[in-house]
């Protein structure tokens, strides 16, 4: 693990990590294609399937060995933080094909055995949520960006307050999903299957009626988290196929409003946020497996992708980001549009499978990753 020199004052940050070899490619004894020697580095060796070897820069690059609390530390993520607590909005995304560990790096591996617990609520009142089994062990070292986010930002925001004790935030959250171009809230998932994007001259685009709680501490967060990865699984009936093909979103509005320093007789307010993104698997579906169903959900996939990619490379050229930005192409743009087209910072982890039978998917992931990057 290793981070590239440049890129600190980007507003797109882009990141790859490897996953270490699973045991169906370890099994074929896969050779392995990908090297990071550091620096930001990642040499690909495409030769099994035609290509020259090929080396790319990215803004960080993490290998097999690297740790949930490592790529916390160094992939860019406390910088999104810090900025979302002073007022901006950012938004984090794992991107890359099904089975690379997007879901691994945004939230974690699940614990498919539940148990529900009582979590208390903002008002006092016993709620019900679905909590890990045993979330301060084994759990707790696999967690993902998310989780070590909200201990991150409960720490800092205690520090703000000890600062300045004028500081008050109050936090909200939401937590939706889109599958097929359609909206679903998981924290409210009987309500309405598909709710729609509205926009309007103050909130710019939002979903309507998404239940959106206040939270106070970590318990409560988690909570939330945990509803509604919960209900995510309930919601669907073949859970590979429906994960891999859905985007789901867990935003954080943190509202700030604190004494004006340079007059303490008035305040000063702040609406900062942040967006983790687990991004629906980029594969391309194969035209002789797709018909019907299969085959409306792969074009939107494949839409809200192209759609996200166009965005952030236009983004991401300085001479093309005060013009047209193609954000209302999809319901996943539209309401990332905020994050992405404001002064806040994006970053991408795109994740990869070391192997040489993931190849030519790498290749992809990688060139839509660059794209992303290009100056
Ligand atoms: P995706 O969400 O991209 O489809 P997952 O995150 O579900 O992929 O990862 C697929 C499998 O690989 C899971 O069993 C996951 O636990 C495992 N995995 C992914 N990344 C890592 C990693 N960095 N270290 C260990 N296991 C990983
Ligand atoms: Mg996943």
């Amino acid at each position: 693990a290793d981070a590239g020199s440049d890129g600190e004052e980007d507003s797109v940050r882009v990141v790859v990590r490897i996953r270490p070899p699973n045991d169906l490619e370890n099994n074929r004894k896969d050779k392995v294609i990908t090297q990071c020697p550091g620096k930001g580095a990642l040499w690909v060796d495409n030769s099994t399937s035609g290509g020259r070897p090929k080396q790319f820069t990215f803004d960080g690059v993490f290998g097999a060995e690297t740790s949930q609390y490592q790529m916390f530390e160094s992939c860019g993520i406390k910088k999104l933080l810090d900025m979302a607590l002073d007022g901006y909005a950012c938004t984090a995304f794992a991107f890359g094909q099904t089975g690379s560990g997007k879901t691994h790096t945004i939230t974690g591996p699940m614990t498919m055995t539940r148990t529900p617990r009582a979590v208390p609520t903002n008002s006092g009142a016993e709620g019900t949520a679905f909590g890990f089994e045993d979330d301060t062990g084994q759990d707790a070292e696999l967690q993902g960006l998310i989780q070590r986010a909200f201990l991150y930002l409960f720490d800092s925001i205690g520090q703000r307050k000890r600062r300045d004790p004028s500081t008050v935030y109050t936090l909200r959250a939401t937590y939706l999903e889109i599958y097929n171009e359609q909206v679903k809230d998981l924290l409210n998932p009987a309500d309405r299957p598909n709710l729609p994007v509205r926009w309007s001259k103050e909130q710019g685009f939002y979903v309507e009626n998404l239940f959106c709680p206040e939270f106070e501490n970590i318990d409560d967060i988690m909570a939330v988290l945990e509803e509604g990865m919960h209900n995510r699984h309930v919601g669907s009936h073949n859970l590979n196929e429906h994960s891999s093909r859905s985007h789901t979103m867990l935003t954080l509005n943190l509202d700030c409003e604190m004494a004006d320093p340079d007059d303490a007789s008035t305040y000063v307010t702040k609406h900062g946020k942040i967006c983790f993104v687990d991004l629906a698997g980029s594969e391309k579906v194969k035209e002789s497996k797709s018909a019907g169903d299969a085959l409306v959900e792969t074009t939107n996939i494949n839409k809200s992708l192209l759609t996200l990619g166009n965005c952030i490379s236009a983004l991401s050229d300085p001479k093309k980001r005060s013009g047209h930005i193609p954000f209302r192409d999809s319901k996943l743009t539209k309401l990332l549009s905020d994050s992405l087209g404001g002064t806040g910072v994006t970053l991408m982890v795109a994740c990869i499978s070391p192997s040489a039978y993931n190849a030519s998917e790498t290749m992809n992931t990688l060139r839509y990753a660059v794209r992303a990057k290009r100056i």
